[in-house]
């Protein structure tokens, strides 16, 4: 086992902490420790919104989260002779819960704390907790389904430049810009008061916080991709806007379905990543590379039967067509699987929860049949403990026992 280079402390708050994450982006951040190419490393991480949500029946947590006080990230990290244009390596070898602490949760947020993709069908805060037992997940929350589970970060990646941020900065600026009470925003725009800037401190580190980056997105650099096979095995290219490439993840996954669609997405938990690093020098000009991309683990759960449901861009309200839309194709899509669910006995919510939690494939159909995109939504039927395959009964169990944690 690897050397810990950054530890967290789940009974103290990010902040207390002696050695600081970071929930900002900013270009000066300084590194924690540097390292040498084809060191190893391992990496402790707070869940995603440091602490806030806890192992219980009531969602009052989901519903009161502050998303500003989200993604306490581990880093920055440094690796020698890394410099702007390189790439670096970074191998994804162990992920896991940190001793003790063997549970995650998933939450679908209110609206007006950020929603979720279906967040006009599911406007009110839910939760579900999650025993983690060896690579299965299950819940008291949802019945009848255990999953096997991909773990890997929601979020990784390097320290943007100053031209990158200030970049980013403008054109999330002007889109803003075009509705500034829309809600759930349309960006996640800088905020000053709740950032951690690392061991950055006194006036450099509040006039950095003013200006620094919000990880809700993803951007150039990586960021909150929330991909679910950058799990154990996986290998990341990372490109580097700075020198030493200032490493920094977190947010934890131990299980996520494609589009993390209820925002608060995976089964999230606190957790230990083991990583490994290295550059390829100027590699972003050698491989025509401008965001980051990785060779996938040779793990992969093992199911060999998928329900898939399609999705059109048609309104599910007012009927509209759009033009090969992937996000209205992609939502009709989780929309019909949420609907078939249903008639096994499960909320429309926890239906939600499966898809966003699940190891459900998302793909695009097709792009180019005039005017509908056609999406579609894989759901492997194994993660069940009954058969939810259609039959010409119709679905002749229904689940029941505990549904999800409503607010108080
Ligand atoms: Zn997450």
């Amino acid at each position: 086992m690897p050397r810990t280079a950054f530890e967290v402390d789940l009974t103290r708050a990010p902040e207390e902490l002696a050695v600081k994450g970071h929930n900002r982006w900013h270009p000066d951040i300084p590194m924690v420790e540097t390292f040498k190419a084809g060191d190893s490393f391992r990496v402790e991480c707070y869940d995603c919104v440091g602490g806030q949500v806890a192992n219980d029946d009531c969602a009052n947590d989901i519903r009161d989260a502050d998303l500003t006080r989200s993604h306490y990230l581990s880093g920055p990290f440094g690796v020698d002779g890394a410099e702007p244009g390189d790439l670096l390596v970074v191998d994804i070898l162990d992920i896991g819960p940190l001793p003790g602490s063997a549970w995650g949760f998933n939450g679908i947020f209110a609206k007006e704390n950020g929603g979720g993709f279906l967040t006009e069908h599911f406007p009110e805060a839910r939760k579900s907790c999650w025993d983690l037992r060896g690579i299965h997940a299950s819940s008291r929350h949802i019945p009848g389904v255990r999953y096997p589970g991909i773990a890997h970060p929601g979020l990784i990646g390097c320290l943007p430049s100053r031209a990158l941020l200030d970049e980013a900065n403008r054109r999330e600026a002007e889109l803003l810009a075009t509705d500034p009470s829309r809600v759930p925003p349309l960006v996640t725009p800088p905020y000053a008061e709740t950032a951690l800037m690392g061991q950055m401190t006194g006036p450099a580190a509040e006039a950095a916080a003013r200006e620094a980056w919000r990880t809700v997105s993803p951007r150039e650099h990586g960021g909150n991709c929330d991909i679910k096979n950058l799990s154990r095995g996986a290998r990341v290219y990372l490109p580097v806007y700075v020198k030493d490439g200032g490493l920094s993840l977190g947010d934890l996954h131990f299980s996520q379905g494609d589009g993390e669609i209820t925002f608060c997405g995976a089964i999230e938990m606190a957790g230990y990543i083991d990583l490994g690093v290295d550059v390829i020098k100027d590699g972003m000009a050698k491989y025509g590379v401008i965001n980051p991309f990785f060779q996938s683990s040779p793990i992969d759960p093992q199911f060999s039967d998928y329900l898939v449901f399609q999705g059109i861009s048609v309104d599910e309200h007012s009927g509209e067509q759009y033009y090969l839309d992937t996000q209205v194709a992609y939502r009709r899509a989780c929309l019909n699987a949420i609907e078939y669910l249903k008639k096994f006995g499960y909320s429309g919510e926890q239906a939600y929860m499966i898809l966003s939690t699940a190891p459900v494939e998302g793909r695009i159909g097709s792009i180019v049949d005039i005017p509908n995109a056609c999406a579609t939504v894989a759901v492997p039927t194994e993660i069940f403990d009954f058969d939810v395959r259609p039959t010409a009964e119709g679905p002749t169990r229904q689940v029941s026992g505990a549904g999800l944690a409503k607010t108080r």
